[in-house]
C-alpha cells in the first residue's frame, strides 16, 4: 500500500483536503494498539468530535422528568388525576415542586405515561409489555 510513498511519509485529511507529515504532530494517534494515526488531522479531528459532542448535549432529553418517578408514586398522580385532585394537592402529597409538575404536564410526560399503562392493561398486563420504556 505504501510503496509510492515519498522518503518524508503525508497523510491526507479527507476533511479539510490537505496533505500533512504524517506524524503525531498532526495526526492524533488512534486505533487498536494506538498504532495507526487517525483518518483526520488534529484540527479536523478536534471540529468534529466538539461537534458530535454539542449534537449529543443538544439532541438528548435530560433524564429528569416525571418517567424518573418511582412506579407506585406515578401511578399514585395518574389516580389522583383521575380522582380531580388538585396540582397543589399532587404535588404537596408526592413532595413535588409544584412548577416541575407543571412542565411535565407542559411537556405531556405524564399523558405519556398514561398513555402506556393503559395499553398494557389492555394487553392484560402481561409482564412482558410492563417495560415503561416500549414504545408503540
Ligand atoms: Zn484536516
Amino acid at each position: 500500500m505504501s510503496n509510492n510513498e515519498p522518503p518524508t511519509p503525508t497523510k491526507h485529511c479527507p476533511d479539510c483536503n490537505k496533505d500533512y507529515p504524517k506524524n503525531a504532530g498532526y495526526f492524533y494517534k488512534g486505533g487498536s494498539g494506538r498504532k495507526s494515526f487517525l483518518r483526520r488531522c488534529k484540527p479536523c479531528h478536534n471540529i468534529k468530535t466538539m461537534a458530535y459532542a454539542s449534537k449529543r448535549r443538544s439532541c438528548k432529553p435530560r433524564p429528569s422528568g416525571f418517567e424518573k418517578l418511582p412506579p407506585e408514586v406515578k401511578h399514585q398522580i395518574l389516580e389522583d388525576l383521575k380522582h380531580n385532585k388538585t396540582k397543589a394537592e399532587i404535588t404537596r402529597e408526592h413532595g413535588i415542586n409544584y412548577r416541575l409538575f407543571m412542565r411535565w404536564q407542559a411537556k405531556g410526560q405524564i399523558a405519556e405515561y398514561e398513555r402506556i399503562e393503559k395499553l398494557k392493561s389492555l394487553r392484560g398486563n402481561n409482564d412482558k409489555f410492563n417495560n415503561p420504556h416500549i414504545m408503540v
